[in-house]
């Protein structure tokens, strides 16, 4: 292409609100065959609610209000949803006596004297408790793609809160036409697999990489990169950015976090998905442009 039509088309994206930050971004995103989505914020609106709460023997309250407790140092989007879930109910909330937050897993904390965990069912499998209790809500909450956050009080699991997430407007028409560009389109995230692939069957996504630590995101695009495609990845959050970097074109949402935003090739300004679409094809005609 020449200089000229990469100016151009980046004049174009700009008017959709992509901006372009090289123009080896453009030349490298037309050559891009496997797109990865993360899932909350990206996909999702990523302001999750509480949508259920409930005890493995009565008291959800009580559940809720501890787990609260312990979230309420955690600046994760699943802590403020608690935390505001409880907060709504009239709960009055203890600050933790001591706090750990478990990237990928969830938060271990001291509250009035008693140990609680609040993260995923593997979390709480790998601090030695026993969660088979709590198996049929957990299967209930995945399967309407929700998030499943479990809770366990000095060693016992006592309940589970389902939090829920709303798909973004525009994110399935977004997979549609990627997919029907000819793209691969990935869904990576840490959240449990049955979670993901409710949400990937909704969107039109069946290729699916769940349960994966913030860690080693990175490492899932350089596997696929090792199968021959550029890949481009798209991502919000500050557990991103390593994979943004990675990924032969790293997309961030314009919303998004800092660390994402200047980890990035392109960013979504207006948060559009269906722009990303139009982005590919702009590149690919820059380079049929060629004059
Ligand atoms: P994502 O890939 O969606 O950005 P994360 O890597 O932040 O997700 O977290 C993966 C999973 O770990 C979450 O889906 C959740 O189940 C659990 N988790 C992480 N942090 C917390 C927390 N503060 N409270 C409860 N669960 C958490
Ligand atoms: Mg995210």
């Amino acid at each position: 292409a020449t200089p000229l039509a990469i100016v151009r088309a980046s004049g174009e994206a700009a008017e959709r609100g992509i901006l372009m930050r090289s123009g080896e971004a453009f030349h490298v995103f037309k050559n891009v065959r496997t797109i990865v989505f993360d899932k909350t914020g990206t996909l999702t609106v990523g302001k999750p609610t509480l949508a259920d709460c409930q005890a493995a023997d009565g008291g959800g309250q009580e559940v809720l209000r501890l787990a609260a407790s312990a979230e309420s140092l955690s600046e994760h989007p699943l802590a403020h949803a608690i935390v505001t879930a409880a907060k709504e109910q009239g709960l009055t909330l203890s600050t933790p006596t001591t706090f750990d937050a478990r990237p990928g897993r969830g938060v271990l904390a001291t509250v009035e004297g008693h140990t609680v965990l609040v993260g995923t069912a593997r979390f709480l499998s790998e601090q030695g408790i026993d969660t088979l209790a709590l198996q049929p809500l957990l299967e209930r909450s995945r399967a309407q793609g929700q998030t499943a956050v479990l809770v366990a009080v000095d060693g016992k699991a006592t309940g589970l809160l389902a939090v829920s997430d709303q798909l973004k407007d525009g994110a399935k028409e977004m997979v549609t036409q990627l997919k029907r560009l000819g793209l691969d389109v990935v869904l990576l995230t840490g959240d449990n697999r049955q979670t993901a692939e409710t949400v990937a069957d909704a969107l039109g996504i069946t290729r699916v990489l769940a349960e994966v630590l913030p860690g080693d995101k990175a490492d899932e695009i350089r596997r696929l990169q090792a199968q021959g495609a550029k890949v481009a990845m798209v991502g919000d959050g500050i557990n991103d950015a390593p994979a943004l970097m990675q990924a032969d074109v790293g997309i961030a949402i314009g919303a998004g976090t800092d660390i994402a935003i200047d980890a990035a090739d392109v960013v979504l300004v207006s948060e559009r998905l269906e722009t990303l679409g139009q982005a590919r094809e702009l590149a690919r005609r820059s380079y049929n442009l060629t004059a």
